[in-house]
């Protein structure tokens, strides 16, 4: 099964995915984790990305196609993945329809982890006390969620028309999060 979990930053997604990775044995391909990766490990592409990660805008829709493209070999052995942080512009979306096509495969859900704004904002402050993620201070969450609002949920209509995507309430705990996740991925998409 090839799952995208969809929502804002700060949504739950990476908790969901790596639970799901635990429980299922699904492999996550997180283009935020990539990046992060490509920075600490001091290599070409992790200085192009830098300002524009710190800035809190989007990296270039090439580098993340690019990034997901390679990793795509290991997701078909595993049966599928869990996109996360990925796709978040149309052009990724149609990238990623036409890469997993080519491989006789496609998008089977995507749920969308639905959290409001206020919430968002509470919920990075606590993780940026805890983790110090400089991209988690309070200005450039702002521009991170205006990025998200602007260039990733113009997705949702994207995926509601091709039938994938289920909403799941996202404000409730991470168990009854975990619950909803797991009833959408048996139910079929409305
Ligand atoms: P994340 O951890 O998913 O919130 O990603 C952290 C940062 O990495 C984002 O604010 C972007 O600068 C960059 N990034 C991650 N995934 C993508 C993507 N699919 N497209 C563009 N930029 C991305």
């Amino acid at each position: 099964m090839n799952l995208i979990l969809f929502g804002p930053p700060a949504a739950g997604k990476g908790t969901q995915a790596k639970r799901l990775v635990a429980e299922r044995g699904m492999i996550q391909l997180s283009t935020g984790d990539m990046l992060r990766a490509a920075r600490s490990s001091g290599s070409e592409l992790g200085k192009r990305v830098a300002a524009i990660m710190d800035a809190g805008t989007l990296v270039s829709d090439d580098i993340v196609i690019a990034l997901i493209e390679e990793r795509l070999p290991e997701a078909d052995a595993a049966g599928g993945a869990i996109f996360d942080g990925f796709p978040r512009t149309v052009a990724q979306a149609e990238a990623l329809d036409r890469m997993l096509a080519g491989r006789g495969q496609g998008i089977d859900r995507v749920v969308r982890l639905k959290v409001d704004d206020e919430a968002l904002v509470q919920r990075i402050a606590k993780r940026f006390e805890a983790e110090g993620r400089a991209d988690d201070n309070p200005e450039t969450f702002k521009i991170r969620l205006a990025a998200y609002n602007t260039q990733t949920a113009p997705l949702l209509p994207f995926y509601r028309a091709q039938g994938k995507l289920i909403e799941v309430d996202g404000m409730a705990s991470i168990e009854a999060v975990a619950k909803s996740v797991d009833a959408a991925l048996q139910e079929e998409a409305a």
